[in-house]
């Protein structure tokens, strides 16, 4: 089973449906074991989802993108 580290690494292809069915399955058994990292995939879908919104209107700098990545690292080590 996917481990907390391997489930970050891979939460933007995941939310993004590009894994394949194997390591999607994998991802999907640590959520339902592990509700830090059901936390932060809730937060990202809607982070997501509010950036997709955004973005209909104006392009998303990628200095913010990276700022907002940056910051879910920190929170990875600090675990
Ligand atoms: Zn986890």
């Amino acid at each position: 089973m996917a481990d907390c580290n391997e489930t970050i690494r891979q939460l933007y292809a995941y939310l993004d449906e590009m894994l394949d069915e194997v390591l999607k399955n994998d991802i999907a058994l640590h959520l339902g074991d592990c509700p830090d990292c059901q936390g932060r995939v809730e937060f990202e879908y809607s982070l997501k989802l509010n950036i997709r919104a955004r973005a209909q209107e104006e392009p998303v700098p990628d200095e913010l993108r990276d700022r907002l990545l940056g910051c879910f690292n920190l929170d990875l080590e600090a675990e």
